[in-house]
C-alpha cells in the first residue's frame, strides 16, 4: 500500500484548502516549512501546505478534498512532541487543530467537560479552578500542549503515578476517519465500552487512525489539601533509593519526580528557583488527600523513608511560593538545557519501579561508558526517566556516540523488564526500535488495526511503522 498519489497541482490544492477553511486559515510558503516543518525533536519536513479547521465539517470536507486528490494529512497541535510525530511526510498537508478550542460544555455533577482538540491543558485547569475541578494529566508542557497532542500521545506527567495518564480521563470522543465518516466511540460521562475499547485505543494513536475532533473528559474535584516535600541527596542513586523504598512503604505519593545534578544547574540558571547547585539529584515528592489525617501519616512515613538514604537535605514546603518556584524548575527543566549545549536527545525509557535504582546506575554508566553529559530527569513514581543526552549535531563522530548511548539506555530498559516508550510515543524517532519490544504477531496485529480504521494510509503515514 502506499501513501502517495498522483501529484495534485500547489494551486490547485490551496484554493481547496481555502474554499472550504477560508483564506485566513491556510498557511503556505516559507512561514509553513520553517514553523511547521519541526517538532520538539531535531528532525524536519516540508509541508505542502498548513490547515486550521474551526470545525468538525471542516475537517470532513478536508479529509475528503485529500483522499480524492490523493494527498497525506499530518494531525497537529501545539508540536510539542519528543518523538517526530507531527514531522511533515511526502505529498502531506499539516491539519492543525489549534483553532479548534472551544469547552462545549461542564457538567459538574456527572464530571465531565465536553472539549475540542485545539484547548490547551494550562486552559482548562484554569477554567476548571474557577469552579473548584481540575483535569489530573498534567504534562509538564501543559501550558503550551493540546488536547489533540495529548490524546495523540497519551500524554502523561507529574500526577499521573496516583491519578493514571491520559486514557484514564477519556470517556469518549468524535474522530473522523480517512473516509470522511465522523464516529463518537466511548460513553459521554461514563466509560461506555462493554467489548472493544476503541477510545482508549484512540489515546495514543499518534494521527494514524483518525482525526480527533471532540473529547469528553473526566473532571474531579480539587484535593481538599497537599503537602510538598523536597529531598536533598549527594548522589542520584540515593534519590533512586528512596523512590524504590517510598513505593515498598505503600505510599502512592501524587507526584514523585526527580532531577540529577545537571538538571538542577540548568532549571536554576533558568528560574533562580533557589535550588542547591552541589546537590547530585533532588526529589519532589507530593501527597494530597482530604487535610488532615490520612495525609499527615504520609508524611511522616515518607520522611523517616527518605532519611534512611541519608540526603543532604529535606524539608517541607511551608509557603506557596516554594512549591510554585521547584515546579517552574521542574517544568522548564526541558527547555532549559539548550543554554546548555547545541542539540539535545531525549530518551523516554520507562522501567518497573522496583528497579528503579538500577536504572539510575545505568544511565550514570552510559554517561561514562560514551563520554557524554547525560541529565536525568525522571518521573520515578511512574519508572519513567527522560535521559537528556547533550551533544552537538553538528559533530559527526559524538553524534554517532549519541545514537549508540540512546541504544543502549533503550536495551538497558528492555533488559529490566521496561519499555523504550512511556508517555512520548514512537513517532519516526522510535520506529527504528519498535521490533525490539515487539514480536512479528504484535507487530501485524498493530498493522492490521491501521488497515481497518485508514485502509488508504492517508492519515499520518510512516509514523510508528510501516504498512
Ligand atoms: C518541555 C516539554 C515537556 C514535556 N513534558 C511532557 C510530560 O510531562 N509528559 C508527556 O507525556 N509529554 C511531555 N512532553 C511531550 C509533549 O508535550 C506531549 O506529547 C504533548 O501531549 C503533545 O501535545 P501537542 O499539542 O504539542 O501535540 P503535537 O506534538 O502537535 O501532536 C502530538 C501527536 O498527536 C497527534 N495529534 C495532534 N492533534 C491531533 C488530532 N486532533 N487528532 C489526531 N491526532 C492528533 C499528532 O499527529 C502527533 O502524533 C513534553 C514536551 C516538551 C517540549
Amino acid at each position: 500500500m502506499t501513501a502517495t498519489a498522483q501529484r495534485t497541482d500547489q494551486n490547485t490544492l490551496v484554493e481547496a484548502l481555502i474554499n472550504i477553511a477560508g483564506e485566513q486559515d491556510v498557511v503556505t510558503g516559507r512561514v509553513a516549512m520553517y514553523a511547521y516543518g519541526y517538532d520538539a525533536t531535531l528532525l524536519f519536513g516540508v509541508p505542502r501546505a498548513v490547515v486550521f479547521p474551526e470545525s468538525t465539517q471542516e475537517v470532513v470536507d478536508i479529509v475528503n478534498y485529500c483522499r480524492s486528490a490523493g494527498v497525506n494529512i499530518v494531525p497537529r497541535g501545539a508540536g510539542t512532541n519528543e518523538s517526530g510525530g507531527t514531522i511533515p511526510v511526502d505529498n502531506c498537508i499539516i491539519m492543525n487543530c489549534c483553532r479548534m478550542k472551544k469547552v462545549l460544555e461542564v457538567d459538574l455533577d456527572n464530571y465531565v467537560a465536553i472539549i475540542e482538540p485545539g484547548v490547551v491543558n494550562y486552559d482548562i485547569q484554569e477554567m476548571l479552578a474557577k469552579y473548584g475541578y481540575y483535569y489530573p494529566p498534567d504534562p509538564a508542557s501543559y501550558k503550551a500542549s493540546t488536547m489533540g497532542g495529548n490524546v495523540g500521545e497519551c500524554s502523561g506527567g507529574p500526577k499521573c503515578f496516583k491519578y493514571g495518564v491520559t486514557r484514564d480521563y477519556i470517556y469518549g470522543m468524535e474522530f473522523v476517519t480517512s473516509d470522511g465518516k465522523v464516529r463518537w466511540v466511548g460513553g459521554r460521562d461514563f466509560c461506555s465500552e462493554p467489548f472493544y475499547d476503541i477510545t482508549r485505543m484512540m489515546c495514543g494513536s499518534e494521527g494514524t487512525l483518525g482525526y480527533m475532533t471532540k473529547f469528553a473528559i473526566r473532571i474531579e474535584p480539587i484535593p481538599a489539601a497537599k503537602r510538598t516535600m523536597l529531598a536533598f541527596y549527594n548522589e542520584p542513586v540515593d534519590a533512586a533509593q528512596s523512590v524504590a523504598d517510598i513505593v515498598a512503604a505503600g505510599i502512592v505519593p501524587t507526584t514523585l519526580e526527580m532531577m540529577d545534578n545537571l538538571i538542577i544547574n540548568t532549571a536554576e540558571d533558568a528560574t533562580g528557583a533557589g535550588l542547591p547547585r552541589d546537590a547530585g539529584a533532588m526529589l519532589i515528592i507530593e501527597v494530597d488527600g482530604p487535610a488532615y489525617g490520612d495525609l499527615d501519616d504520609q508524611v511522616k512515613t515518607i520522611t523517616s523513608v527518605v532519611e534512611k538514604a541519608k540526603p543532604k537535605q529535606f524539608k517541607i514546603a511551608t509557603t506557596a511560593a516554594e512549591v510554585d518556584a521547584c515546579w517552574l524548575a521542574r517544568r522548564v527543566a526541558i527547555g532549559s538545557v539548550a543554554h546548555r549545549a547545541p542539540s539535545y536527545s531525549m530518551q523516554d525509557i520507562t522501567v518497573p519501579r522496583s528497579e528503579f535504582p538500577q536504572a539510575v546506575a545505568g544511565i550514570v554508566k552510559t554517561s561514562k561508558d560514551f563520554d557524554l553529559d547525560i541529565g536525568i530527569l525522571a518521573h520515578a513514581g511512574d519508572g519513567n526517566f527522560h535521559p537528556l543526552v547533550l551533544f552537538d549535531q553538528r559533530n559527526k563522530e559524538q553524534s554517532e556516540r549519541v545514537h549508540k548511548a540512546e541504544a543502549a539506555l533503550v536495551k538497558m530498559a528492555l533488559d529490566l523488564g521496561g519499555t523504550m516508550s512511556g508517555e512520548h510515543g514512537v513517532g519516526l524517532l522510535k520506529k527504528p526500535l519498535l521490533t525490539s519490544e515487539y514480536e512479528p504477531v504484535t507487530m501485524g496485529a498493530f498493522r492490521k488495526i491501521k488497515r481497518a480504521f485508514d485502509p488508504i494510509n492517508r492519515m499520518n503515514p510512516t509514523k510508528i511503522f510501516d504498512l
